[in-house]
């Protein structure tokens, strides 16, 4: 007829002692799955963290380097220009071998001194080019040196989650199924009031700390206090309506 097999009292309820103990073990399994369950959702958001910092360094990383290259594309421009004007000037000094003709000649002088002044314009531009393709490789190197230290220093921690997740995650599975057979050993009355208390989410058993309820720290009154210490009556918190039970005697 009675299915959970605990010892029975003369009257045919279970004893109140065996009944508290096996309270008692399901506090301390509901606690460590709490703790379980809270590092799996702990490392499920550091996790997301981690990625979202590594996409930014890359973000970053990706920016410098398109800074360097279109600092480079600048430069080159540039140092075409001055070849293109090398060359002009070149041909215009050769044409001033040939020239008789005096106005000729200082016309083709004044082209050679105007390319000649657009020449240090292009040679002074060329060196603040420079300068900004030095500054954009540092800030490129610097990012790229970033992205790469926080790869590997956030892998490391995501590896050392991962064991911990799995950890955590068999631990989770084993301390739920203990569990749901100790709660399945609860007298019908008990093993009702448990499971609805675990719907509305954690635990349903809490230990008494200091005279007070270990689930929502409402302070017990005095006596309730002292019988759920010494596990001499079934104590419930009136405040959140957990059972409120001692430390596992072992
Ligand atoms: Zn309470």
């Amino acid at each position: 007829m009675l299915s959970w097999g605990l010892p029975q009292t003369e009257r045919g309820g279970v004893d109140n002692k065996v009944l508290i103990n096996l309270l008692a073990e399901i506090a301390v399994l509901e606690e460590s799955l709490v703790a379980a369950e809270h590092t799996l959702s702990h490392h499920a958001s550091r996790g997301r963290d981690l990625r979202d910092l590594q996409a930014e360094y890359e973000e970053d990383a990706a920016l410098a380097q398109a800074g360097d290259q279109n600092a480079n594309v600048r430069l080159r421009g540039k140092e075409n220009e001055i070849r293109a004007t090398e060359t002009a000037l070149t041909l215009k000094r050769d044409q001033t071998i040939g020239v008789s003709d005096r106005r000729q000649y200082q016309a083709l002088q004044r082209e050679i001194s105007g390319l000649e002044q657009k020449l240090i314009t292009l040679e002074d531009e060329a060196m603040a080019l420079l300068a900004t393709v030095e500054a954009a490789e540092d800030g490129r190197d610097v990012a790229e040196s970033d992205r790469v230290q926080q790869e590997s220093k956030g892998q490391a921690e995501i590896d050392r989650m991962q064991g911990e997740t799995t950890a955590a995650s068999e631990a989770r599975d084993q301390l739920a199924a203990d569990l749901q057979r100790l709660i399945s050993m609860l007298p019908e009355a008990n093993r009702r009031h448990v499971q609805r208390l675990r719907q509305n989410g954690g635990p349903a058993v809490v230990q008494v700390q200091s005279g007070a309820c270990g689930g929502c720290f409402e302070q017990l009154p005095a006596q309730q206090g002292i019988d759920a210490d010494k596990g001499r009556s079934l104590v419930r918190c009136a405040g959140c309506a957990r059972y409120v039970v001692h430390r596992p005697w072992r």
